[in-house]
């Protein structure tokens, strides 16, 4: 190589370092930038194709998801100063919890062991009455929602009293929630009347309508607490504002039986004969359901929420979810309220719908580990008729998700990704939790409530209840 050529050389390979950093300049300059990306670790999606990725990111902006993909086209593309490293470990959407009573956690193990009826009337409405004030209600739905929180439920739809306060509180704690003020005929601890309860929702839903978090509802209790007149009512006002309207429907054979002594129908025909279901109805329960009723309900788009554990600690009988599940009806998971629980666990809901139909029914392929997941996600959404915002990790979302920790002893080995977070997982292995693209508990720390305050306001209840029950201790 004479000098000339090895001086061409040298400045070509010169001209080539300048155009490689142009290109990496190009780049960087091109990434966007987001508000949160979560980076690593396996993607378990829920989409349509319930596709899984490897070693994935996620990008979240403006409190929706932009971008799902391998993690490296992720990083090329974004860039963001808040970072979420996710490697080896597993992220899920945020749980949905289709059916509670948050406050009743203050009521957590005061009465077990008893049928419906007895515990209702003999506990659970005398405690009510004598205790459930706005205070009660925050307090109450404040240590729920840290529950919630840590056990990765990211969206619940509720049905109590004082609601507006439960909305105060769930906005604050930063979870999303579709929350249903009571309408009952008899007078409660909010309303006396039916034109108080009214009053009430109408004020409640102009407070909350169009908040990014909470979806204002309407919830007449049951068909058998609340008259035919004053469920027209509800699905009137339901029609007039377009908001949810959550109940409890077929929980019990009483019920059933009850309602065709009565009104020579099931609950669920007779709803429909009074034209109350429709599309935007949430109902808990249906765990008797008779005749052609699954098919009004699918027929009029009714979601349904299976809570196993409720139904079995209250011996209320075992829904028929598998037959629900293979008509396509829109069904998800529920925990009820902690009292007839006694917890707010979704990992162990999703463990007990797919056990509890394989002993009830006597075969063990009936749903199965993913189908358990699908029931607390994507289906949950169904159910809760939000599919187009939640529920599963596509583009355009909202940004619900988890980062569970797959290194706890019961998790190891690992062979699959569902049977793992189904029959293995605790709620104590959710580490990080994200709703509406904002980390609401990093690294197992809340970040939107103060854990010890929320346990001392809580355990303060304890005493005031037992003494209002006429008990000295809580035996
Ligand atoms: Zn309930």
């Amino acid at each position: 190589m004479n000098p000339y050529q090895s001086a061409f050389i040298g400045v070509l390979l010169i001209l080539m370092t300048m155009l490689s950093n142009a290109t990496a300049q190009t780049h960087r300059q091109r990434a966007e930038s987001v508000d949160l990306l979560v980076l690593g670790g396996t993607i378990v999606t829920m989409d349509q194709q319930r596709r899984i990725i490897d070693d994935g990111g996620i990008a979240v902006s403006k409190g929706r998801i932009v971008a799902v993909g391998p993690r490296a086209e992720i990083e090329r593309a974004y860039t963001s100063r808040l970072r979420v490293n996710a490697t080896a470990k597993v992220i899920t959407p945020g749980l949905i919890n289709g059916h509670t009573h948050v406050p009743m956690v203050l009521f957590r193990g005061l009465a077990d062991d008893l049928d419906l009826q007895e515990w209702l009337t003999k506990y659970i409405f005398p405690a009510e009455a004598k205790n459930v004030t706005e205070e009660f209600v925050r307090v109450g739905a404040r240590l729920g929602l840290a529950e919630m929180i840590r056990g990765g439920t990211t969206t619940f739809c509720d049905m109590y009293y004082f609601e507006d306060a439960i909305a105060d509180e769930t906005a604050k704690a930063g979870v999303r929630g579709i929350l249903g003020e009571t309408i009952i005929d008899f007078p409660v601890a909010d309303n006396k009347t039916n034109a108080e309860g009214m009053a009430y929702v109408e004020k409640f839903v102009n407070h909350w309508k169009g908040h990014e978090l909470i979806i204002p509802a309407i919830a007449p209790h049951a068909p058998y607490t609340v008259s035919e007149e004053h469920l027209k009512a509800a699905r009137a006002f339901s029609d007039r504002t377009g908001v949810p309207i959550v109940t409890h429907i077929s929980e019990t054979k009483r019920e059933v039986d009850d309602s065709v002594k009565a009104k020579g129908a099931s609950p669920v025909a007779y709803l429909d004969r009074i034209g109350f279901l429709n599309d935007r109805v949430i109902a808990a329960h249906m765990v008797w359901p008779q005749g052609s009723d699954l098919a009004i309900l699918k027929r009029r788009g009714v979601g349904v929420i299976h809570n196993p554990q409720s139904n079995m600690k209250l011996a209320a009988g075992v829904a028929p979810v598998p037959k629900m599940l293979a008509e396509n009806l829109l069904v998800g998971l529920g925990t009820d309220g902690a009292a007839s629980n006694n917890d707010l666990n979704m990992w162990e809901e999703m463990d007990t719908v797919a056990k509890l139909h394989k002993v009830f029914t006597g075969d063990p392929k009936v749903i199965s580990a993913q189908q358990a997941f699908e029931l607390a996600t994507i289906r949950g959404a169904q159910a809760l008729h939000l599919e187009k915002e939640i529920g599963s990790l596509e583009t355009g979302k909202r940004a619900d998700l988890l980062v569970v920790d797959r290194d706890t002893l019961n998790q190891i080995p690992l062979y699959n990704v569902y049977s793992d977070l189904v029959y293995a997982t605790k709620a104590a292995d959710v580490e990080t939790v994200i709703i509406n693209g904002r980390v609401v508990m990093r690294n197992r720390r809340l970040l939107t409530l103060n854990e010890r305050a929320v346990k001392n306001d809580a355990r303060a209840y304890r005493d005031k209840i037992i003494k209002s029950l006429g008990r000295s201790t809580a035996q």
